[in-house]
């Protein structure tokens, strides 16, 4: 969900509405089934290189690679990050990172970092064996931890926390329309804010929970409202507030059937066949999607 605002590469950009990272979705297969996931949909297929010759060619420094799943294409996946790496891009990659012990050693060392997305710490993590992903955490010395806060998580926030991390972000989740059932529900931005509050956060400077305008947009808040209620719990410095649409801050996504969606639209996957346009020149569309504005 996260991999609408480019992980966390978007806590690294500025709101200048030049194009700086691409979100590369590789893939559209996953190993795993969340019950919160926004990418269901029934496209398969993998990038070819004619859309990654695109990618290429932008001006964009920054490639995130997103899937659904990137490493249910080991070989494929690894052979981009390659290519990104060999023509200049800084690379990072948005995994479950349960694959991530199958990856060559040289490739990994070509991603600048990797967001692994987990949901779940000690007592709660349930994609895979706990023991097998904190192994996985150490194979990158700029691991981050992704999670996504719904109501029926909300109570394991500080189990969450107890997970190694260099950086840590929490997302609240977003109603999306896919293809598939999502059978989670989304707290409210103020019932999340108070979790917070009682949960051990303050004690851990790297991890945030980060609110972007797609969150405010749901929970129908405006900006002073949500900086009204941060600032009555104390949590300013563990709560980033992305006050302008993430395509302000130069993200796009491209995606492995070669369509371009604003991050917004890349939300819906259901609507991706009247929101995608045909990928060309990704700096001409991304001036495009600007100027028609957010
Ligand atoms: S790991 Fe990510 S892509 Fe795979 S099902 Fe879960 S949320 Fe969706």
């Amino acid at each position: 969900m996260s991999g609408a605002i480019a992980g966390t590469a978007i806590l690294n950009t500025k709101p200048e509405e030049k194009l700086q990272t691409i979100t590369l979705t590789v893939n559209n297969k996953c190993n795993l089934k969340c019950s919160h996931c926004y990418l269901q949909d029934d496209d398969t297929g993998f990038v070819d290189s004619e859309i990654l010759n695109k990618v290429i060619k932008s001006t964009a420094k920054h490639i995130v690679i997103v899937g659904k799943e990137p490493l249910a294409d080991i070989e494929k996946t690894s052979q981009t990050i390659q290519l990104l790496n060999e023509n200049g891009k800084q690379v990072s990659m948005v995994t479950n990172g349960i694959n991530l012990h199958k990856m060559d050693r040289n490739i990994l060392k070509m991603l600048k970092y990797i967001d692994i997305s987990m949901d779940g710490g000690p007592k709660t993590y349930s994609r895979s064996n706990y023991e097998t992903i904190l192994k996985n955490l150490e194979l990158h010395p700029n691991t981050n931890i992704l999670h996504t806060i719904y109501n029926e998580n909300l109570e394991n926030i500080n189990d969450m926390l107890e997970v190694p991390h260099k950086i840590m972000m929490f997302s609240p989740y977003l109603i999306t329309d896919n293809k598939g059932i999502n059978t989670v529900t989304p707290a409210s931005l103020k019932k999340i804010i108070k979790a917070f509050s009682k949960s051990k956060i303050k004690e851990y400077p790297n991890a945030y929970l980060m609110i972007d305008t797609y969150h405010l947009e749901q929970d129908k808040l405006t900006v002073s409202e949500l900086e009204t209620q941060i600032k009555e719990v104390g949590l300013e410095q563990n709560i980033i507030l992305i006050k302008q649409d993430a395509l302000e801050h130069g993200i796009v996504r491209v995606t492995h059937n070669g369509k371009i969606l604003t991050p917004s639209d890349s939300l819906h996957t259901q609507r991706y066949d009247f929101t995608g346009r045909e990928v060309g020149n990704i700096d001409e569309q991304y001036k495009e999607f600007c100027s028609v504005g957010v």
